[in-house]
Parts: structure tokens; sequence; C-alpha cells
């Protein structure tokens, strides 16, 4: 329509003979909305701009990590002075030693940590960990959970496997997915059955404890709780991928909204402020058998890299300030229950949810829907209507994640007259979905 988007155009074409796909990463490819990506050439706070000069709200704010929005004055200027005294030295910093002490202090169950540089070496690491300490194989997993794309874990993986509606990916052998067991979100009867058919042989069982990879499922409220029982009970690890919710749905993560311990912890996006880090932590039992100090190798050449560090560092600090969360919260809020609201008011069918500053909703394809797990989301979720929403949003100048089944998010940049503009366009948009 009347947004100029050529640029983005050539980019995109010219991408696709470099890059597969011409995308890093797939779900940037808008496969799951179609059309054509939009190349961003800046950021600055709440807004982010495209190769064509079009400005967009931006509610993806990179998948989650900019919970400062973008390009925040304290997380840039600390990068720079870090980048200052050079970027890397494959020696130990203080920085790590820093970053370290703050994690483990503002999440209640973490004794030790190991940083790494994606979410997808966190999750990895960790199930490594935990088959090394139980010396069990088997692990368990939720459909329509994502924990990266390392093979054992791309079993019903949600994310851009669930936009793409590939089964699981050529390339990963059986024989390394022959141990991943699977159970439905939300359904401690499966999983209590897998513990009964593998007695002793289930190391770990991962989890999304709010899962963001799916759209937005919220877990039920003893869900949570009574896995880690389940685990305990069995002698499986518990461990909580919190790489999307540390720092997202509360300053100490979901761990500390239903009063969990987990075994182990995997986090990522927010910990990194943009920059690429993961990191894995836990008890300080289990964490000593991580090499050198034990025997469970693990490595990385730019782990714990000075400028993730500091950019980690500088958003945790500015993000534990006072009344800092509480307001981006207040604003998701907001911003959910005005969509919602929206959305009813037009005659369109929707399940939303919100914890902290993270949020999604599903357009549904029938009344009386409820999606509380993969199967659900992908029975009752209508991807056609998103699409068309996402469209309009984007025209007028709102970047909502490009795919039905992905999570939004808020960043301290973002102004109630933001979110205010974003329902006023919204509610037309309901409107013309409603009657077209
Ligand atoms: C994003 C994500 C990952 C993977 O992190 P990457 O940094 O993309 O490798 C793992 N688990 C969860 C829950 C995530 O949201």
């Amino acid at each position: 329509m009347g947004m100029k988007t050529s640029q983005s155009e050539a980019l995109f074409q010219q991408a696709q003979t470099l890059i597969p796909g011409g995308v890093n990463s797939p779900v940037r490819a808008f496969r799951g909305v179609g059309g054509t990506p939009r190349f961003i050439e800046r950021g600055q706070g709440a807004y982010i701009w495209d190769a064509d000069g079009n400005r967009y709200l931006d509610q993806v704010l990179s998948w989650g990590p900019l919970i400062l929005g973008h390009a925040p004055e304290v997380v840039v200027q600390a990068i720079t002075e870090a980048a200052a005294r050079g970027t890397s030295y494959g020696a130990p910093t203080r920085l790590e030693n820093e970053l370290a002490a703050l994690v483990i202090e503002m999440a209640p169950s973490l004794e030790m940590i190991r940083f790494v540089n994606s979410g997808t070496e966190a999750c990895m690491s960790a199930l490594r960990l935990a088959r090394a300490y139980t010396g069990r194989d088997k692990i368990i997993k939720f459909e329509g959970c994502y924990h990266g794309h390392a093979d054992m874990l791309l079993v019903q993986a949600g994310s851009g496997v669930a936009t793409l509606g590939l089964p699981d990916s050529p390339g990963v052998p059986a024989s390394t997915t022959a141990h991943s067991l699977t159970a439905p979100f939300n359904d401690l009867g499966a999983v209590q059955a897998l513990f009964e058919q593998y007695p002793h042989q289930i190391a770990a069982v991962i989890v999304e404890p709010v899962a963001g990879n799916m759209g937005f499922v919220m877990p039920e409220p003893d869900f949570l709780p009574a896995l880690q029982s389940l685990c305990r009970h069995n002698g499986a690890l518990f461990i909580l991928d919190e790489v999307m919710t540390g720092f997202r749905v509360a300053l100490g993560g979901a761990q500390s909204l239903w009063g969990l311990d987990p075994d182990l912890t995997c986090l990522g996006k927010v910990i990194g402020g943009g920059l690429p880090v993961g990191a894995y932590g836990g008890k300080a039992a289990i964490m000593k058998q991580v090499a050198p100090a034990g025997s469970m190798y693990q490595a990385g050449t730019l782990s714990g890299n000075p400028l993730a560090m500091a950019a980690g560092l500088a958003t945790l600090r500015v993000l534990r300030g006072e009344g800092v969360f509480e307001a981006i919260e207040q604003l998701t809020h907001a911003l959910l229950e005005g969509l919602m609201d929206a959305a009813h008011a037009a005659g369109i069918l929707t399940q939303g949810g919100q914890v902290g500053t993270m949020f999604g909703f599903y357009f549904l394809k029938t009344p009386d829907a409820q999606i509380k797990d993969y199967a659900s989301a992908k029975a009752y979720a209508d991807p056609a209507r998103y699409a068309r929403f996402f469209h309009a949003m984007l025209e007028q100048g709102f970047y909502f994640a490009p795919s039905q089944f992905e999570a939004g998010f808020m960043s301290a940049a973002h102004t109630a007259s933001d979110v205010q503009s974003l329902l006023a366009a919204a509610a037309a948009v309901f409107q013309t979905l409603a009657s077209g």
C-alpha cells in the first residue's frame, strides 16, 4: 500500500543470493506472514528505522534481549569503553566476576554460573552437565518448547520450526534424538508416565516456564512446582530454560514468581544487553562438575566476552533500579489488556496473556478454544488472520513478531503514548478484520 519498501525488497533479493533464505535466522524471513522482511538500518529507544526510512514501534526488540530499548546511552557507553580496552583476551576478566555476582544475586537458585555465547549453547551445555552429573542419558522436553537448535533438542521444537512447519529437521540423526523424550506442555500425567516407563534413566526435564516459542502459553498454576517435585522424586534434574523469561517476567525470573528452586537454569537474551551471550548456572555441587573444576567439558573462545559482559552489566544495573521493571511491566499489562479489549469490541476471538514485560496473543479459529499446549496452539490458532493483523499494523509503523507463534516484548523506552497510538491503530485493524 502506501509504505515505500523498495530498498528492503532490493536488499532481500540480494540477500537471497548470498545467505540461505536471505536471513541468518529463519523467522526473520517473514515466511509465517508472507511479504518482504524489512531491512533495519538503526534503532533508537522504542523505535527502529528500515532501509526505506520507515519508522516502526518495536514490539520484538531483537526477540527479547533489548529490555531497555535500542541503543540506550548507558549500554552504548559501557560497550564503547570496553571496546577501547580491547574486544577479547581469551583470559579471565573482572567484568565476568561482576556479571556472575549480579546474576547470582538476582536469580535465587543460582550459586555458580558459566557464560557462553548463545541460548542454544546454554541449553546444550546444561543438558550435557545434567547427563554427566546423573550418569543418565534420557531427557524430557515439552512439545512446542524451544531450547535452541542443538540436534538433540530439535524434537517438537517451537519457534522457527513452528512457523515453518518443519516436523523435525533433516540432518539430525535419529540416534541423536533417541534419548529425547517429549510430553505436552502442562501435562504432568504424561511426564509421570515417562518416568514410569524409563525408571532411573531420565537425567533431566527441561522446560520453558512460560512458553514463548509457540506463541504465548502460560503454565497452569501448579504445573511448574509439581514438575519440580516429580523431578526430585525421580532423581532427575529440573532445568528451567529462562533464556527468554530471565529478567523478563520478573527481575528474579520465572523461578521467583512460582517459588521454584531449579537445579540448573539457562539464561541468555536480556543478560547480554543486546550482545551475544548465554549462560547456565545452578547448584554449586552440580556446577563444580564443569571443566576445569570437574570433568564435563565445555569451552568457548569468546565466552565471557568483555563487550558482552559490559552490555549485560549495564543493562541489569539499570533494570534493577527503583521502579524501572515495574514501569515496563505496567505498560505491558496496559498493552495486552488494551489489545484484548479492542479485539473483543470488534468481535474478534483471541486468547492473550502477559507476565512481567513479555506478552502474546492468538487469533482463535473457534469460540471456546483453549490453548494450553502445542497441539491446541496448532489446532486453534489462526496464522492467516494473524498475518493480516501483522501486515496492517506494520503498514502503520508497528512492528510485531512476523509469526503467530512467537511472543512480544516491551522495553523501558516505550511510553504510555506509544501504547496509546498502538492501541488506536490496532482497534481500527480489528474492525477491518471483523468485516473481512
Ligand atoms: C531464544 C531461546 C533459546 C535460544 O537462544 P539463542 O541465543 O537464540 O541460541 C533457547 N531457549 C529459549 C527459551 C529461547 O527463547
